[in-house]
């Protein structure tokens, strides 16, 4: 099968040509955009990523060029609309779970950096200053850390945070029974943003969660909460937790995904002039770290997207159970 995969980094084509089944891969550096989706014409599969985007317009056009699958190399689909594609004929298949440790781990590094500041350690280690002014951090042990989404990376993160010690409580629509035999408590949303010092996003970006830290729900936090959200930038009203860490109701934020990180994620911008305004604003705090959409970033997670995707596309030519179909 001839597939176009878009926003292509080294190391995806590294991936994705050592576990290649045997289709043809014409990989493009830029993500999909309505502007250049004329090339996609002669292709009958795409190949896509987070910040690729297929809404109505584009898979219009899809449509009329001949694709008829979309592969999304992500677990997210927040980026396709899925019903214009059903209308379209187009298939969508994804990686439901790759490594969910990666992210869960990743959310974990966030924590321990913001809360011991070792990359600011590192720094200044570097420059002769050794001292602790200002380095103190909190134990994890014994702390009450709140638990957005207990799926598949919520789950690694809770056996991890277990670990640490940590008192655990949860909210998830559709509460897991296995967890909840394991000890898990399950409360509202707004009881797990009123008792925890740490809260760690990992729902789905969905209308409904979309911008579910908001100004009204930040109110609910303790004073000097900890914010992880390494799901969706969208989960978060982005001007409303730049109020609350300026106020200090926030103590921390780490962000390894953002509302407009299309524009910014995953290149390096470093000779140009920032235009975003309200990233800029976040750097700027001392208590904010940011990564760039990193947390799947692992040799693992790498290795199991580009074996999902190929079987996908296995299965897609074979008339097989499509296993990883996203619906509306
Ligand atoms: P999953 O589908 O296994 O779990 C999502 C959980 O969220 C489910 O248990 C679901 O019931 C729950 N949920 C649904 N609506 C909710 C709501 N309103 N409030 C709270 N919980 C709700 O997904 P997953 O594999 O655990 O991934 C979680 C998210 O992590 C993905 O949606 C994706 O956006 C993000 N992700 C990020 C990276 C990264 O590199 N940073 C990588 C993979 C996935």
């Amino acid at each position: 099968m001839r597939v176009a995969v878009f926003s292509t980094f080294s190391y995806d084509q590294e991936f994705l040509d050592q576990y290649n089944t045997g289709h043809e891969l014409l990989y493009f550096p830029q993500p999909l955009t309505s502007q250049n989706v004329i090339l996609t014409k002669g292709f009958e599969a795409l190949c896509l990523f987070v910040n690729d985007k297929a809404d109505r317009e584009v898979l219009v056009a899809l449509k009329a060029n001949g694709v008829r699958l979309i592969l999304l190399r992500c677990a997210g689909f927040n980026n396709v609309d899925v019903e214009a594609a059903a209308e379209m004929g187009i298939k969508i298949l994804r990686v439901p779970a790759y490594s969910p440790e990666a992210v869960a781990e990743h959310a974990i590094a966030m924590i321990l950096t913001l809360n011991r500041k070792t990359h600011k350690a590192y720094n200044r280690i570097r420059e002769g200053n050794f001292s602790l002014e200002k380095l103190m951090g909190f134990n994890l042990h014994g702390c009450k850390v709140g638990l957005i989404g207990t799926g598949n990376i919520g789950k690694a993160f809770y056996k991890i945070m277990k670990g640490f010690g940590c008192e655990i409580l949860a909210y998830d629509p559709f509460p897991d029974q296995v967890l909840t035999q394991q000890g898990l408590i399950y409360g509202s949303l707004e009881d797990v943003l009123r008792d925890a010092e740490i809260v760690s996003l990992h729902c789905p970006l969905l209308p409904e969660t979309s911008h579910m830290i908001n100004r009204e729900t930040l109110k609910l936090f303790r004073r000097g909460a900890m914010l992880i959200n390494t799901s969706r930038g969208g989960l978060i009203a982005t001007a409303d937790v730049i109020a609350a860490l300026k106020s200090g109701r926030l103590g921390y934020l780490g962000l390894d995904v953002y509302e407009q990180e299309s524009e910014l994620f995953f290149h390096d911008l470093s000779g140009d002039v920032l235009q975003d305004d309200l990233i800029a604003r976040l750097i700027s705090f001392p208590n904010v770290l940011i990564t760039s959409h990193q947390g799947f970033f692992t040799r693992e997670a790498m290795q199991q997207i580009a074996e999902t995707t190929f079987s996908n596309a296995d299965a897609f030519i074979l008339g097989s159970v499509l296993h990883n179909e996203v619906k509306p």
